[in-house]
């Protein structure tokens, strides 16, 4: 199927509250690889209060314990619609604070435990230590393997079931500075702790989510044309191994 006559429909979740370190970048990545390809991108901001329609991909960004409260409530909410949506072939991008949402609980410092929306088998509780600095990782989900970011959370995460890590720690700390994970994914779903932000610094899972998303929507697997990616593996190359 031609990339031309493609569409694809993106919701960006709660950005007035999370959006930590630019974290929008991941919008933006998303609709200028389907735009640069023809591929039209119907594009919906959701606020707090909003109703969650059904969209081929969902992201959420990430965000300081207050926001990360506020919005929990407002999340917690739409649950089941967003199970539904999940258990359909949706597809989820989750970066730190949005990650941990997406398990079942995130146990702020003294404070009432945060109910997530389970999409996946996860939970975090906050560590002692806050994890800042640059990220290496390897997945066997893209080629080239690694995925580079920037952390800094205090959150330590545990996977868990059929929930699989994203990648493994090369450089940096991932879910918790422990079991050398780095982000988690169940069906569509995929949650990381690599700010940066993200897919900007890794093209290549961003047309892997791209095509996912194309797939929920066609039933079908869809190969994206190649784009000129030079200064964008000039920057992941750049990354990789950087620790500081
Ligand atoms: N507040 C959470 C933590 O510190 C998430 C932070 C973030 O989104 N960068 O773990």
């Amino acid at each position: 199927m031609e990339d031309k006559n493609l569409k694809i429909s993106i919701a960006h979740l709660y950005p007035k509250l999370l959006n930590l370190y630019g974290d929008i970048g991941n919008i933006i990545t998303l609709k200028k690889r389907c735009e640069w390809r023809g591929i039209t991108v119907e594009f919906e901001e959701i606020n707090m209060g909003d109703t969650i329609a059904a969209h081929d991909l969902y992201f959420i960004g990430g965000g300081q314990d207050k926001q990360q409260e506020d919005v929990a409530a407002e999340l917690y909410k739409n649950k089941e619609n967003l199970l539904a949506q999940r258990d359909k072939g949706a597809v989820f991008l989750g970066i730190c604070g949005g990650y941990q949402l997406f398990g079942h609980y995130y146990q702020p410092h003294n404070k009432e435990k945060l109910k997530g929306i389970s999409l996946l088998d996860a939970y975090t509780v906050a560590g002692n230590k806050r994890f800042i600095g640059n990220v290496t990782a390897k997945t066997d989900l893209v080629t080239p393997e690694t995925l580079v970011g920037f952390e800094n959370h205090s959150g330590l995460t545990y996977i868990q079931g059929d929930t699989k890590p994203l990648a493994v720690v090369t450089t940096g700390n991932g879910n918790n500075g422990k079991d050398k994970t780095e982000g988690a994914y169940f069906k569509n779903v995929f949650g990381t702790y690599l700010h940066g932000s993200f897919l900007p610094k890794n093209p290549h899972f961003a047309d892997f989510l791209i095509e996912l998303a194309l797939e929920k929507r066609y039933g079908e697997k869809i190969k994206l044309s190649k784009l000129n990616d030079e200064i964008e593996n000039m920057t992941h190359e750049n990354l990789v191994g950087k620790a500081y």
